[in-house]
């Protein structure tokens, strides 16, 4: 059976003890049968690990050089050193406001597994292709550009995040159809270029204005895996209701 995991990504919200209570009250309330991961500010990372909690840290942002010249930036290695377990590579906010391309995703997704670490690598369209009925044909694109080059035991260590550009903070979610469609296409693509075994193991999360209200009928789909959260993740008692809906 798939992992089911929920992640939350707090994108460039909290102070240090916003984080901290944030952190300690989701630990508090975790329940074992789903795996919860928190992508904090990569600031507060370090802040979060040294406080010894029980949910496993990503971070939102990395380059994929190791070092060098690249001000502003953070390198794999340094990710790795302080322990920190996920990356969070390809999200729809750095493809476009920060111009990621599908050649720069994939060198990140590379990056990640060279030193060990696991990519959260998400996909999806934005609203005018969906409105255009090019939704798949988009999405598989960004596969097979950033992510089909890896060999079989490569890619079963990712987890696939699918998050319509549309649904994302605009509180419009996918339906649980919509939803389906995509995860399902997902899983029959990587089947295509790897197998079904492969296929079977990796976890599709969805992500899009997911919330306690509707994350029910979206996680009681056969391909969705769990959910990558944004706005509501930045409230313990919301997060965990999605964590606590399958
Ligand atoms: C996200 O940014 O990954 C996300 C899913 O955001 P939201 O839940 O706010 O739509």
């Amino acid at each position: 059976m798939r992992r089911k995991i929920v992640a939350a990504n707090w994108k460039m919200n909290l102070n240090q003890t916003q984080a901290l209570e944030l952190y300690s009250a989701i630990g508090l309330g975790k329940n074992d049968d789903v795996q919860l991961i928190v992508f904090p500010v990569a600031l507060h990372a370090q802040m979060l690990i040294a406080q010894g909690g029980s949910i496993p840290l990503g971070i939102q942002n990395f380059y994929f050089e190791s070092k060098g010249a690249f001000t502003g930036e953070i390198s794999v290695i340094q990710v790795k050193d302080i322990g920190v377990q996920y990356v969070l590579i390809g999200h729809s906010e750095r493809r476009s406001i920060f111009g990621e391309s599908n050649e720069m995703i994939k060198k990140k997704v590379d990056a990640a597994l060279e030193f060990g670490l696991t990519p959260l690598f998400c996909c999806g369209e934005p609203l005018g292709v969906r409105e255009s009925g090019k939704e798949l044909t988009f999405v598989r694109e960004q596969l097979e550009q950033s992510l089909f080059h890896l060999d079989k035991r490569a890619i079963e260590k990712c987890i696939i995040a699918y998050e319509p550009v549309w649904a994302i903070g605009t509180g419009r979610t996918a339906d649980s159809r919509q939803a389906e469609e995509m995860h399902a296409s997902i899983r029959s693509w990587i089947s295509e270029r790897y197998n079904t075994e492969v296929a079977e193991k990796i976890p599709i999360l969805y992500g899009g204005s997911c919330n306690p209200s509707n994350a029910g009928e979206l996680f009681a789909c056969p391909n969705v895996d769990g959910g990558l959260i944004g706005g509501a993740s930045l409230d313990a008692a919301s997060f965990l209701a999605i964590a606590g809906s399958f």
